[in-house]
């Protein structure tokens, strides 16, 4: 029996996502120690300690299910953006709740939009639900956005956008998604997964809960898996009009997020200084990154996010597989159709320090 002729058809296309390499795995591939990871957009400072403390706290409770309405967090999430809790549903990571927008509103004869070079996830879940992927071919790396207006049709059910985007670090401003949401209609659900928001500069940064007033069919996805340091934990919130998030917790599991991940979560969303010390480290180490580029005559994609794409203008793998000997850990992107980039998560200065170093010799 070979059960890939009985799964859904949509799943039969499907690869499992490849991610970043674990730190322990090197180590037990090459015995050494002393490995750095920066690979997976991953916050570099570790979990913050108004994290740990909720998360002590919370210890005793386990053995209880988790308060399956977030009641705490949707109220910090409330007082921090001054949205309603009834807008606001929380997912097992934003990952989580990319797939289940798709399963409220998507079944087989819909079509999703999504932009070529986009976060790995959109088609994976498009596939998943064997829905019709509208993949628009990139601009420059990035979004298409009169691309994705001609895509339009009386099929389209759903459009992904990340903003900034991963793995290119691309960023639309907010006249330019305001243009394009005013051009979509009502019917057709636009995602707008802001994962990397933090890291864009404040001034730059898109008003998206302000653009939500105007556009009812508008859904705001963020995380706190790279700027607030809980990747492990899985937690991430939409936000969108009270009437969506309504259909959207009829979907979800019951539990989908778990009490440490909401303990953890309420603490950091009002640990400010945290974030803003972590953006902080990313704004001024990004500058070295792009400095020590173009010293190199290396090309890359200016990103706005915690992470840069460097095109070797070759193929990247023997130049990821030299530095993993190195004992560095980044990113090979060949699945997202990119095979001469590689992406560097932005670390802390020392460990951006042995990047350059081993970049250095790697490259000779
Ligand atoms: C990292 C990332 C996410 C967040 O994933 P989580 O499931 O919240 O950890 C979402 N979208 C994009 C584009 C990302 O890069």
């Amino acid at each position: 029996m070979q059960y890939i002729n009985i799964a859904n058809e949509g799943v039969k296309s499907l690869s499992p996502y490849q991610a970043g390499k674990p730190i322990e795995e090197l180590e037990r591939e090459l015995g050494i120690s002393n490995i750095i990871k920066l690979a997976s957009n991953e916050n570099p400072f570790g979990l913050p300690e108004s994290a740990k403390q909720a998360i002590s706290q919370q210890l005793n409770d386990l053995t209880r299910y988790p308060d399956a309405n977030g009641f705490e967090l949707k109220a910090a999430i409330s007082r921090k953006f001054g949205v309603n809790p009834n807008q606001i549903t929380l997912g097992n990571g934003s990952n989580d709740l990319l797939e289940l927008i798709a399963h409220t509103f998507a079944n087989e004869t819909d079509e999703i939009i999504y932009s070529q070079y986009a976060f790995i996830v959109y088609p994976l879940v498009t596939k998943a639900i064997n829905a019709v992927a509208r993949e628009i071919p990139a601009k420059n790396w990035g979004h298409d956005l009169d691309g994705f207006l001609n895509a339009i049709n009386d099929k389209t059910k759903l459009i992904y956008i990340a903003n900034p985007n991963n793995p290119t670090g691309n960023f639309l401003g907010e006249a330019e998604i305001d243009a394009f949401l005013a051009k979509v209609p009502e019917s057709v659900i636009v995602v707008l997964d802001e994962a990397y928001t933090e890291f864009t500069a404040e001034s730059e940064r898109v008003d998206s809960f302000k653009l939500l007033q105007k556009y009812s069919n508008l859904v705001i996805c963020r995380t706190l898996s790279k700027a607030y340091g809980l990747a492990g934990l899985r937690i991430g919130y939409a936000v969108s009009n009270p009437e969506i998030a309504d259909l959207f917790n009829r979907v979800r599991q019951p539990f989908n997020c778990n009490s440490l991940a909401l303990a953890a979560a309420v603490a950091v969303m009002q640990d400010d200084d945290f974030v803003a010390k972590v953006a902080e480290n990313n704004r001024l180490e990004m500058a070295r990154y792009e400095q020590f580029c173009q010293q190199q005559g290396l090309e890359f994609i200016p990103s706005k996010g915690n992470f840069i794409t460097i095109d070797f203008k070759r193929p990247a793998a023997p130049i990821y597989e030299a530095l993993l000997r190195e004992g560095v850990i980044v990113r090979p992107i060949a699945g997202y159709g990119m095979p001469n980039h590689l992406r560097i998560s932005i670390g802390l200065p020392s460990e951006n320090d042995r990047l350059f170093g081993a970049l250095l010799k790697v490259l000779g």
